[in-house]
């Protein structure tokens, strides 16, 4: 077993104190319980292997003595070979990590800072935040929270805070603290000017700090408080934060997840945090009505039930009811509540007796089913409407174990004037319709998934896949900003991480089939036109995909120019944008 002494490379120094003392405040309980959903089983406790594939857990942890072991794949160690592992880090970066966790300083003594460690710059912009909240220059922002009935101790609890209103008040605050300009970049905190100046990207808006699930800040959500411009502002999607992969306040939520054995899912910061204030610790927000498959798997591992508490136009929204299959599908059991009059958690809790009013409406919670029900209902009167409701609904059941639906058969009938028998074969002829596809008409559909995606952007992904050199040299905040499809950026950020072998077997393993269909799409299309094999082609892609991001740019920019909507700044981009797209590709 290998244990953090045998770990080659680990500077002896630190052996000493700061590893000891990590060890005595952290239990590696919590720390492999943030990946593996863990049961007690004997002396220990038990749960999926993290390392290899399996359906029947193998791997052991044992907390007497602070290891675990898989006797599936042989792994085994601490908790930090089990942070090295699992988030592919080396000694000192885990080293960090703990630290920082267990709340441990480092006896490394030097106070300078590290350069590259993002989540230390996303510290210091939070601190910045805070700071300005309780500043004279934070009236404004104090004044919305009051208006949304937040108090300075909830602020402080969440770490809310005011981005102020200056054009590069953090930025410069950042750069007397020697954050290095594409540090703030990577971080998503500042924003290059036209004239090469930077500015911050958040201004004028109350901060909602965003961290992952080890509680690591990761990105912020900025809520305007005056004047015009986007209700919302968050932080891009790149090294740091992937929207799909997080849900906010999960790291505060995590402990009261397990121990109520739910976990209540909302959609916006207020909610959640309105939840939490009145009691309702075990409440996310997914930030965005469709949940994402990552999202579903974080939560499965604190738990087996979650409700659903959406806006009532969301809730009943195709893309709203895939996110709660694919939760159901994880084996979640999944329940909908519906508040009384269209309120959103947040309005509903401030009124009078509102928290009576939500802890009723949690009892009269639907499943998914009868919430799928719900929602087609009002479709089933006319003819072309019924089809489509039918259909929507057959879809959803079909995916799911007979045994989740059954409870609710003699209902579904009712509605659909079936009687109990028929409805359990039609659905049965439906899935088994679905199964005997031809796989010809299979094929099409996935044709058909490729036709809304960019070759160029296929192109992109098949060259870095077969060329070594060239996936070393690139970077993914210099990739991302050039794809426009979020499963496309998924892809090419796993290709930048890990070696093809790797993601292969990973992706087979999940049986995730898009990822190489659609590389070899890139392939066949690089081949198509006859590119070379050389830098030429490579920039051919590269300056095309720019093209495309500064296309599309203008025509965004050119609408809110129609409408009236631009601002000064916006006006100038367009007419440098423009420009530059007709000088053919300058610039680019
Ligand atoms: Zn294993």
């Amino acid at each position: 077993m290998t244990q953090v002494s045998d770990v080659p490379n680990s500077p002896r120094v630190f052996q000493s104190d700061d590893v000891r003392k990590i060890k005595d405040r952290l239990d590696i309980l919590d720390v492999v319980g943030d990946k593996v959903r863990l049961h007690r089983a004997g002396q220990g406790y038990m749960g999926l292997c993290p390392f290899h594939n399996e359906k029947t857990p193998s791997f052991r942890v044992y907390p007497d003595r602070q290891n675990y072991h898989c006797f599936g794949c042989g792994k085994g160690g601490d908790i930090f070979t089990f942070v090295m592992e699992t988030e592919g880090l080396d000694f000192r970066q885990t080293l960090k990590v703990l630290a920082e966790r267990a709340g441990v300083t480092l006896l490394e003594g030097s106070k300078k800072r590290v350069s590259g460690n993002l989540h230390e710059v996303m510290e210091m912009a939070g601190r910045f935040y805070r700071s300005l909240l309780s500043a004279p220059e934070g009236e404004p922002a104090r004044a919305y929270l009051e208006r949304r009935r937040i108090t300075t101790e909830t602020a402080s609890r969440f770490e809310l805070g005011w981005s102020g209103s200056g054009w590069d008040s953090l930025w410069r605050t950042l750069q007397g603290e020697q954050v290095t300009t594409q540090e703030a970049l990577d971080a998503g905190l500042v924003l290059e000017g036209q004239r090469g100046g930077f500015y911050d990207r958040f201004r004028g808006r109350v901060i909602f700090p965003i961290r992952d699930v080890t509680g690591r800040l990761i990105a912020f959500g900025g809520r305007i408080v005056d004047g015009e411009g986007a209700k919302y502002v968050n932080s891009p999607e790149g090294v740091l934060y992937s929207k799909r992969r997080n849900l906010y306040l999960l790291h505060a939520a995590k402990n009261a997840i397990k121990e109520k054995k739910r976990a209540l899912l909302v959609e916006g910061y207020m909610d959640a945090l309105r939840l939490h204030i009145h009691g309702y610790s075990e409440a996310v927000a997914s930030l965005g009505a469709s949940l994402t498959e990552e999202q579903a798997k974080l939560l499965k591992r604190f738990t087996d039930r979650c409700y659903i508490c959406y806006d009532n136009d969301a809730a009943g929204q195709e893309a709203t009811l895939r996110g709660m299959y694919i939760l159901q599908n994880l084996g979640l059991d999944v329940h909908v509540i519906s508040l009384p009059s269209g309120k959103d958690p947040d309005e509903l809790l401030r009124s009078e007796g509102g928290k009576e009013l939500f802890d009723e409406a949690i009892g009269r919670a639907r499943p998914l089913v009868l919430q799928h029900l719900h929602a087609v209902r009002p479709s089933l009167t006319d003819p072309a409407g019924r089809r489509r409701g039918i259909r929507s609904l057959f879809e959803g059941l079909a995916q799911l174990q007979p045994t989740v639906v059954a409870p609710y058969v003699s209902q579904l009938a009712g509605a659909l004037d079936l009687y109990p028998n028929e409805f359990r074969q039609e659905l049965e002829q439906f899935r088994r319709g679905k199964r005997d596809q031809p796989k010809e008409e299979r094929r099409s559909e996935e044709k058909k998934r490729m036709f809304v995606h960019d070759p160029l952007e296929a192109a992109l992904c098949a060259m870095l896949w077969r060329d070594d050199e060239l996936r070393r040299s690139c970077r993914p905040e210099e990739m991302l900003p050039l794809i426009s499809n979020e499963d496309v950026k998924e892809i090419v950020l796993a290709i930048l991480m890990e070696s093809p072998q790797e993601l292969e077997t990973r992706w087979h393993s999940m049986n995730e089939r898009f990822p190489l269909t659609f590389i070899a799409w890139g392939g066949a299309f690089c081949e198509e036109l006859e590119y070379p094999r050389d830098a030429d082609s490579w920039n051919t892609v590269l300056v095309g995909l720019a093209r495309k991001r500064v296309k599309e740019r203008v025509d965004v920019l050119d609408a809110r120019m129609k409408r009236n909507e631009a601002t000064i700044e916006e006006m100038a981009e367009f007419q440098r944008l423009a420009t530059q797209l007709k000088g053919g590709r300058k610039g680019t």
